[in-house]
């Protein structure tokens, strides 16, 4: 995939950007009597140069998401000496998981087991320091969910709810704490915090619109 370079973003913006988007997350973590330390924002940088992502990381944002291994590759080249981590947050075809364990710190967008093992090999050939994060994703509950786009932001608060308490159900009967929860993108993120996101992607409130196809 192109990145294109006809973008908007100029440092200014995505600082503002950041800020209000700090603004928000604090404000409905405290609606919802959380603290704003427990929910980790991505910068969901797809489709954007990394020339932006530079400047985001710049603005203090320290988790990326990218949604194709090798649009990925194509930029971090330029970026990837930042210490950042780099999540990819879209769908993985298993005849990239081998690349996507070496160029990833999470995969947050796990479907399916035989995906999981794949990257599990891949990580272990690498001999790399740190195991590979994943979380699993389920269609409209799971601990990484994609509700359906709906105008009224407010009715995609069950979907966020019912993955919380799967969340909650899951981690009793597996004895042990499943700590993320990652829901919320742009137009819905303060709803996701009120229902118990821990990690929220947003792109177009940090980064502006994407261009379209
Ligand atoms: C693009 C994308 C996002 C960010 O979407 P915005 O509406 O721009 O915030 C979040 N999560 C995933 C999986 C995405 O592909």
């Amino acid at each position: 995939m192109r990145v294109r370079s006809e973008t908007t973003v100029s440092p200014h913006s995505i600082r503002d950007n950041f800020l209000r988007v700090q603004e928000r997350i604090a404000a409905a973590a405290q609606k919802a009597g959380r603290r704003a330390e427990e929910i980790t924002l991505i910068a969901v940088s797809k489709t954007h140069p990394a020339e932006a992502i530079r400047m985001a990381y710049a603005a203090g944002l320290r988790h990326f998401g990218e949604n194709r291994v090798q649009e990925w590759e194509g930029k971090r080249a330029a970026v990837g000496d930042l210490p950042a981590a780099w999540h990819l947050v879209g769908h993985l075809q298993s005849n990239k998981a081998a690349r996507a364990a070496g160029l990833f710190h999470a995969v947050d967008s796990v479907d399916d087991l035989a995906l999981a093992q794949r990257l599990d090999r891949a990580r272990s050939e690498l001999n790399a320091r740190e195991k590979l994060r994943i979380l699993l994703e389920v269609r409209l509950a799971g601990l990484m969910c994609i509700p359906p786009f709906l105008e009224a932001s407010e009715e995609v608060r069950p979907h966020f709810r019912r993955l919380r308490e799967l969340r909650d159900h899951l981690a009793t009967q597996l004895g042990r704490p499943l700590p993320v929860v990652s829901m919320g993108m742009s137009h819905d993120f303060e709803i996701a915090i009120e229902e118990g996101a821990t990690e929220v992607r947003l792109g177009t409130a940090i980064f502006g619109e994407r261009a379209k196809k």
